[in-house]
């Protein structure tokens, strides 16, 4: 009987186990979790902070799914993992052996060195213990600071700010989220922010975290300015958790290097979700997508090819990313990002790009290369860009109303051409909703279902 062991039970941990399970209804499964907790919706903690859903709501799994399936789910963490005995080390002692094993553990915070940065009111925004504690210390703190300027950091204030905290945001730059969004959408949501009393700052950053007696008590900034305040938000990007391969041998980027089939440069070792780079038909090289669709149509992929490697056969189910989409609510504006997007950084600041934020992909802030251009048209808080390359639309951005959702991933999933149509999107007189919906029902008339890519 085989043996697979899944290290993180977050979106592509339990997805593989399901996926091994669908194939192989006796061998042993094993998910070892650092968190106490069965499979929850980790961007529903944004939701949570805010009081529009329960606890209870974001469980997406029961345990008693785990016995029906027979999966035995372990609270605990692995310190160890020797790749070439398939052998894994556990918190409480136990030592475990496998067959096949994935790698499903996410990313965590980064966490600058500041000083300050240990004390009492210093938080993340990872778990759903994450957003216990943001309430709490939001309740009590009559300030709070956070920085950062991405939908983590966004999140994170507007978490704060409901708990009835001064909230303050501190941005690096002179707009929020600028490797994202142009002038116009930031200034759409830098007003919304304003609109719910956050305090914006400007080209503002954090010095050192100020405490007394082991908790915080402000902020000193750059400039030699203080902010008085009992909690204080980071988020300034993530990381892949790679702690356990990083001295293994296999190939690592920015996160685990994997193959078509989810597989790292061991073949008993696959990776999927946060920690795996997979390859990117559209910029041609291995990307990370911090997003939780990615994440189970991953696990799925992995487990899977995982059943294959264990019975000694090939892997013989190729993963293919789509397009990287995100949708999400800001400050009460719906935001969706899909595709390619392009990205309003000055070149130095892009190779010093490094880290991403939550419920985000590389893809998005790739350069256009080739022959490309952008349209855009706003009303009021309603926005729509598109990016084109080489005669497709390959990303798009839209705030506000969402009815062009949709149909822009499915145009840029399908990359489908425009032909005359791109002429038409680019002139400024043309309605560019109305244009891109009359050029979507005309490729969907003409196309049938079958012909179409699956994830449209
Ligand atoms: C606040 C927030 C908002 C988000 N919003 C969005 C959004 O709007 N849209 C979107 O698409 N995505 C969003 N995301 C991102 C999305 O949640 C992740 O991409 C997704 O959860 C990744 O799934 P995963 O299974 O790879 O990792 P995770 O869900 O992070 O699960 C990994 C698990 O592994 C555990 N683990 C780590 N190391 C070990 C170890 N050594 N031993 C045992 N267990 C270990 C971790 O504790 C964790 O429980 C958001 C995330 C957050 C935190």
């Amino acid at each position: 009987m085989a043996h697979y062991l899944i290290i993180g039970n977050g979106a592509a941990g339990l997805s593989a186990a399901e996926a091994i399970r669908r194939r192989d209804k006796s061998g042993r499964i094993t998910i070892v979790s650092k968190e106490p907790y069965p499979l929850y919706s980790r961007p529903g903690i944004a939701y949570l902070v805010l009081g529009r859903v329960s606890e209870q709501q974001l469980i997406t799994r029961p345990l008693t799914f785990y016995q029906e399936h027979d999966i035995d789910l372990h609270f605990g963490a692995v310190t160890r993992l020797d790749i070439q005995a398939q052998t894994a080390w556990l918190d409480n002692g136990d030592v475990l052996s496998y067959d096949v094993c994935l790698l499903a553990t996410g990313s965590s915070a980064v966490r600058p060195r500041l000083p300050g940065i240990d004390l009492d009111g210093v938080v993340t925004f990872d778990t759903l213990d994450d957003a216990k504690t943001v309430i709490a210390k939001g309740r009590r703190a009559k300030a709070a600071v956070v920085v950062g300027g991405g939908i983590t950091a966004m999140e994170l204030a507007e978490g704060f700010r409901h708990q009835r905290t001064t909230t303050h945001l501190l941005l690096r730059r002179d707009r929020i989220w600028p490797r994202l969004f142009d002038e116009h959408e930031s200034a759409i949501i830098e007003r919304q922010i304003r609109h719910e009393g956050i305090k914006l700052h400007y080209r503002t950053e954090i010095a050192e975290i100020l405490g007394a007696k082991g908790k915080v008590k402000g902020v000193l900034l750059k400039d030699g300015s203080t902010i008085k305040c009992q909690a204080v938000g980071i988020a300034i990007g993530v990381r892949p958790n790679l702690q356990l391969v990083k001295e293994s041998g296999i190939k690592l980027d920015r996160g685990v290097i994997v193959n078509d089939f989810m597989q790292s440069s061991h073949p008993t070792l696959f990776a999927a979700g946060d920690v795996a780079q997979v390859y990117d038909r559209w910029t041609k090289g291995h990307q990370l997508d911090v997003l939780w669709p990615s994440a189970i149509n991953e696990g799925r992929t992995a487990g899977h090819n995982m059943v294959d490697v264990a019975m000694g056969r090939p892997p013989d189910q190729p993963y293919r990313k789509g397009s990287p989409f995100n949708a999400a609510m800001l400050f009460g504006v719906h935001l969706s990002v899909i595709g390619r997007v392009g990205s309003g950084m000055a070149e130095e600041e892009e190779q010093s790009m490094y880290y991403l934020s939550r419920g985000s992909s590389f893809v998005w802030t790739m350069p256009l290369t080739g022959n490309h251009h952008s349209a855009w048209d706003s009303h009021g808080l309603t926005s729509v860009r598109i990016a084109i390359v080489d005669g497709r639309i390959i990303g798009a951005l839209l705030l506000g109303n969402q009815s062009l959702a949709d149909p822009l991933r499915q145009l840029i999933e399908n990359e489908v051409p425009l032909g005359e149509t791109e002429s038409n999107l680019l002139a400024a007189d043309t309605d560019l909703p109305d244009a891109i919906m009359e050029f979507w029902r005309r490729w969907r008339r003409r196309t049938p279902l079958s012909n179409r890519r699956a994830r449209a």
